[in-house]
């Protein structure tokens, strides 16, 4: 394979300038590619592209660059049938997405979205005596322990937070106190005061919380969800949140993005809804970038990608 040119598609603006990741690559530093931002309107002459959305177009370059972990969105098959590479942006994503999801287990136990809706309606309510607790001695159960489920334990463990793991193997990995296997999901969920979704979404994931999942949640139980959307049954969710079978939710992904503003999540005191922005940082761009390039370095010493999918 050969790359003389390579495309950044107007796509991935959703995350970061576009212009900033041409500039990255085209430096010196970086190998000095070829690089150009390219839209709808053509592909302008590249041989691969990095986006965050996928187009039919694409199936006619040699290699498909995903700004994302996630691949849910891409048609593999057809990808794999063309002989098209896919290759993703997993490994870059733990550290912002364990501060996101410690953000949410702080607000949860410190009450600050209570204070920060309050400050909005100019009142001075201090919380019940039992409504605030502190994050040392609580337990996270982390479902899916790969890039995202060991950044959340390494960040949430490092405020006293016990983590446990749900893998499709229950062997141990020295980011877990404690690990079990997805068969045992609904052992692994029953104690925690966090659950936290961090597995891909594939025919295996798919709906994986639903009604039976979050009933072997405590009451006590927050789910935090940074994943995809399509792991969650959200009619189940919501009847959950509803009964107070669990006390709450921290929501980043969803099944329809943008969240519709009919949907119920936007109503419950103790969800909170971040727009699929978890692991969103001022450095994203380098972050792919990286990756990028050394892809490229790759496709001209020995052809093994890094991060290839397909
Ligand atoms: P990784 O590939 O690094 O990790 C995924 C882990 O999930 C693997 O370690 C695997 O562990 C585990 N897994 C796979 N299938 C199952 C299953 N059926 N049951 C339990 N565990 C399973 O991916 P990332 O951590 O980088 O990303 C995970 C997902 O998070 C992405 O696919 C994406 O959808 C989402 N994401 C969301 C972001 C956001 O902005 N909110 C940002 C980045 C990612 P094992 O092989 O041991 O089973």
């Amino acid at each position: 394979m050969e790359i003389d040119r390579l495309g950044i598609h107007d796509s991935v603006a959703a995350v970061f300038p576009p212009e900033r990741l041409r500039e990255f690559l085209a430096s010196e530093t970086h190998g000095g590619i070829d690089v150009a931002v390219i839209g709808d309107d053509g592909l302008g002459g590249v041989d691969g592209v990095v986006t965050l959305e996928h187009r039919d177009a694409f199936r006619d370059l040699e290699w498909i660059h995903s700004i994302q972990a996630g691949i849910d969105r891409f048609p593999l098959e057809a990808l794999d049938e063309r002989g098209v590479v896919l290759t993703n942006s997993t490994g870059i994503h733990g550290r912002s997405i364990g501060e996101t999801v410690a953000g949410y287990l702080l607000a949860f136990a410190r009450r600050l979205h209570d204070h920060v809706a309050a400050g909005e309606r100019r009142e001075w309510n201090r919380p019940e005596w039992d409504e605030a607790f502190t994050l040392s001695g609580t337990t996270a159960c982390i479902v899916g322990t790969g890039t995202l489920g060991r950044g959340v334990a390494d960040v949430v463990g490092s405020l006293g937070v016990r983590t446990v793991g749900v893998r499709r193997s229950p062997d141990s990995l020295p980011e877990f106190e404690e690990m079990y296997a997805t068969e045992t999901l609904h052992e692994a969920i029953a104690g925690p005061e966090f659950v936290v979704a961090t597995v891909p979404l594939t025919a295996d994931t798919e709906g994986l919380f639903d009604r039976a999942a979050f009933e072997a949640m405590a009451p006590e139980a927050r789910f935090v969800n940074v994943a995809r959307g399509g792991v969650v049954d959200e009619p189940a969710l919501v009847a959950a949140l509803e009964s107070g079978s669990i006390a709450g939710a921290a929501l980043d992904v969803f099944e329809t993005e943008p969240l519709p503003e009919s949907s119920p999540l936007w109503g419950f005191e103790e969800v909170i809804v971040t727009p699929h922005c978890g692991a969103y940082t001022r450095d994203y761009y380098r972050d792919v970038g990286e990756i990028v390039a050394d892809n490229v370095v790759r496709i001209e010493r020995d052809g093994e990608f890094r991060n290839r999918v397909v």
